[in-house]
Formats: structure tokens, C-alpha cells, sequence
């Protein structure tokens, strides 16, 4: 395969297959948030997530048995300058992983773009599907991880694999982003291990629900923060409410000065 260093936008060649060698490399040569999109959709570098994706994709849920999977990496949706940038743990298997786009397709996603309607981010309070028509106002959504794994958990491997992802979208992100909210533990540790390895003085910060550390970077303020994951396991249980989730993205927004 030749590697592109950068791939062009919308070229969708089968052939180019982002193998784990090449991944870091072509992660730090993508100079936009819209390429970085189209590039990680075709990264080939977890052998377990690239079979997994790929069964679930032939395999399907009966109720979506009529519907073409998706299939691929997951990249960010939302806005290419945002100024708050919401972090998952990874695509789910019959949602994302089906519609193509993150938090799009299953419970979760509803309840993310539920709460983001409510606060005014976003355009419409539902994810079902990705040409919904859908829009988030100066606001980014993406994952720690792009593929979705066997039973929500990717291996440290995994998820140290798919690292420059994240690493080139907050570089990426940085020029206006000021309030980052981490969904999980997973996603609240691969936002402090990226902000760090981006240089950022971090005090380590116990993950909990409305968890925050604000701190200045180079002149600037910035504002992390926590929520329970809108997972199923989360909110039947009432671990998570729409008040809590609420709650966490209003301080987010209104630090970052969305408007
Ligand atoms: S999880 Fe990340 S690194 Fe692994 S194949 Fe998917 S996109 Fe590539």
C-alpha cells in the first residue's frame, strides 16, 4: 500500500488501509479536523477491533437485520472549532458501529444529544441516524477510542493504538477549545493523558461525577469536567439522571462561552 501522508477529503479508496506502523504518522501530518475525519475511518490497526467491527457488521441485531452496518472507525462529529469537545469511551457495536456516526443509533446517544438539545447545543434532541440533519453549536463529540470493542472494553493495547487519533484532535482543537467533558473513567484518564503529552500541567484529578479541574495553560483557562457515562447501565439505574447530565454540560458550555 502507498501510505498518504495525508489523504485527500472524501476519497474513498478500499485500498488505503492505515496499518499500526503508519498510524502515528499520518495522525501528526493531518492538518484539519475534517481531514483527520475522513482519515480515521480508514485505520486497519487493532487486528481484534478490525474483525470484531467487521462481524458485527454481517453478524447485526435482529431489529436492524434490514440496515447496511457501518462497519468503521467512528471519527468526531460536531463542530471544526469548537470550543467544548465531549469525550467518550468508544463506538457501541449496533449503534455507532452501525450508523457511522458517534453516539448516533443506540440509548446513549439519545441521552447525550437529549441533554445537548435541552441546553440549546444541539439542533435536534435526538441521534437515530447520521442524515438526521443533526447540528451542535461550537461543540465536538468524539471517542478515546474509534472502533468498537467486544464487550465496551478495549485492551490497553487498543486503546494506546488509537492514542494519535485523539492526540492530532485535540492539537487540532486546542486554537478554541476551553471546556472538555469526559464521559467514563476511560475517557476522563485519555483526556488527562492526551492534555499532558499536549504539554498541559495537569494535577492528577479523581474521576467522580462533576469531577473539574480548571487550570491555566499558557494565558489560558481551561475547564475539565466529569459525568457518569449515559450508558444503559448508568441511567436505568438512576445512577445517572437528564438533571445530572444537564448540569455537567451547562458549567461546560457556559465556561467555554458558547453562545
Ligand atoms: S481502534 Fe483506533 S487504532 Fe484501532 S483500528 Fe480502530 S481507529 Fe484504528
Amino acid at each position: 500500500m502507498e501510505l498518504p501522508g495525508l489523504l485527500p477529503p472524501r476519497k474513498k479508496s478500499p485500498e488505503v488501509r492505515i496499518k499500526k506502523r503508519e498510524l502515528s504518522k499520518v495522525a501528526k501530518s493531518t492538518t484539519s479536523l475534517k481531514l483527520l475525519d475522513e482519515n480515521i475511518t480508514h485505520c486497519f490497526a487493532c487486528p481484534r477491533l478490525v474483525k470484531w467491527r467487521e462481524e458485527i457488521a454481517v453478524t447485526k441485531r435482529k431489529a436492524y437485520l434490514d440496515q447496511e452496518y457501518w462497519g468503521k472507525p467512528i471519527s468526531g462529529f460536531g463542530s471544526d472549532k469548537p470550543r467544548m469537545l465531549i469525550i467518550g469511551l468508544a463506538p457501541g457495536a449496533h449503534g455507532a458501529n452501525r450508523t457511522g456516526r458517534v453516539f448516533t443509533g443506540d440509548p446513549s446517544g439519545d441521552w447525550l444529544f437529549g441533554s445537548l438539545h435541552r441546553i440549546g447545543i444541539a439542533k435536534i434532541g435526538t441521534s437515530t441516524h447520521k442524515d438526521d440533519k443533526q447540528e451542535l453549536k461550537q461543540t465536538r463529540i468524539t471517542t478515546a477510542v474509534r472502533c468498537a470493542p467486544p464487550d465496551n472494553k478495549p485492551s490497553n493495547d487498543e486503546r494506546d493504538t488509537c492514542a494519535p487519533w485523539l492526540l492530532r484532535e485535540f492539537e487540532l482543537a486546542l486554537p478554541t477549545t476551553r471546556a472538555f467533558v469526559g464521559l467514563g473513567s476511560f475517557a476522563w484518564s485519555a483526556l488527562f493523558a492526551t492534555l499532558r503529552e499536549l504539554g498541559h500541567p495537569l494535577n492528577t484529578t479523581k474521576f467522580g461525577h462533576g469531577a473539574e479541574l480548571r487550570y491555566t495553560h499558557e494565558g489560558v483557562e481551561y475547564l475539565l469536567i466529569a459525568s457518569y457515562h449515559p450508558s444503559q447501565q448508568n441511567t436505568f439505574t438512576g445512577k445517572l439522571t437528564t438533571k445530572m447530565l444537564d448540569s455537567v454540560l451547562i458549567k461546560a458550555s457556559r465556561f467555554a462561552r458558547i453562545n
